[in-house]
């Protein structure tokens, strides 16, 4: 089944954008901020926190850029308004890294403030190799300035270690997770086993320097390990949280929640949906498979 998995990725960018478009229901809460937090209530209901997430990456227009905070500014007001149990995750591409990286870093700067003022959190999420050593830095020149900012590392990165070391100088808010973009073996674990292993290590070291960790993952395999250094450690349910992308594996965040752990969920939305599917459906090509077999059934 593996090669045939490669085929579809292989031909995945081949696929009429109205089809992907099937597929971005599953991952995708909507177009329209409404959407989102038609979403987000839901999996408040269940216990379950969220991190909203404006779609859209690799900016090249500065003002397209100021839209994506006006948005961000809007999201942050309508979370207080709702009282909805959720903080923002963004991307520095998105709001102009590409451009000018100082650039990215006031229009960050801007979102990080607000959500100061309305006792919220902004996760800046990780994009490809190009984009680490800046967003480091962007994170280190705002947490010394703000206390409501993350940051994350990818266990799939060589370098991750060193950057984790370097982070946790001060208390730190990490995002885990295995990391999502295809990178060369001089700087990424290729093997699936060590970059689990690379996971592991991450996070007991994170644990262990105090720092609070989103552990981002679906692998049952990295979760088990996850329980057992909590566990080893002795630590509290507050010490850390459970991450999972919307739209995948919601028995394991069920089993997750009713294990007393806290959860939540990346809730997506937007129109810029088209390059975020494509890489969760080059992630699980199986799910290609049952949403066609799904459409077929009706
Ligand atoms: C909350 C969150 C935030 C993230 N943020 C970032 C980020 O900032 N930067 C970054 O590089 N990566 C990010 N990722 C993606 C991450 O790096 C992995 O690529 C992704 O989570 C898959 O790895 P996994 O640990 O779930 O293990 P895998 O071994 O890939 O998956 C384990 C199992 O989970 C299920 N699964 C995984 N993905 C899917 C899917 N798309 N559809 C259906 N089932 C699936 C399958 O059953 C699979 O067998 C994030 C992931 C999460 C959960």
């Amino acid at each position: 089944m593996k090669w045939f998995n490669s085929v579809i990725i292989i031909f995945m960018p081949l696929v009429p954008k109205p089809i992907v478009r099937i597929f971005s229901k599953k991952y995708v809460a909507g177009d329209k901020l409404d959407d989102a937090v038609r979403a987000v209530r839901e999996l408040n209901g269940q216990h379950i926190m969220a991190t909203l997430d404006v779609l859209g990456e690799s900016t090249t227009d500065e003002q397209e850029t100021h839209l994506y905070v006006e948005e961000y500014l809007r999201v942050l007001q309508i979370i207080e308004q709702e009282k909805l149990d959720c903080n923002v995750s963004l991307k520095p591409t998105q709001l102009g890294m590409l451009i000018d990286k100082e650039l990215a870093f006031s229009n960050i700067r801007r979102i990080v403030e607000e959500a100061k003022k309305h006792a919220n959190f902004v996760r800046i999420d990780m994009e490809d190799s190009n984009c680490t050593t800046d967003t480091i830095d962007i994170y280190e020149r705002l947490r010394a300035e703000f206390d409501n900012v993350g940051i994350v590392l990818q266990a799939y990165m060589r370098r991750s270690v060193a950057d984790l070391t370097k982070i946790s100088r001060r208390p730190a808010n990490f995002r885990l997770c295995k990391g999502i973009y295809i990178e060369p073996r001089e700087i990424a674990y290729k093997e699936p086993s060590i970059v689990n292993m690379n996971f592991g290590f991450l996070l007991e070291k994170a644990l262990q320097a105090g720092s609070y960790v989103g552990i981002a993952t679906h692998d049952e395999k990295v979760v088990w390990s996850a329980l057992r250094t909590i566990d080893q450690l002795g630590l509290k349910p507050d010490a850390y949280e459970f991450q999972m992308l919307f739209g995948v594996d919601e028995q394991l965040r069920r089993i997750l929640v009713q294990a007393g752990h806290r959860l939540r969920v990346y809730v997506p939305y937007g129109k810029q949906w088209y390059r975020y599917v494509m890489r969760r459906l080059k992630e699980n090509p199986q799910i290609a498979i049952y949403v066609l077999k799904a459409l077929f059934k009706k």
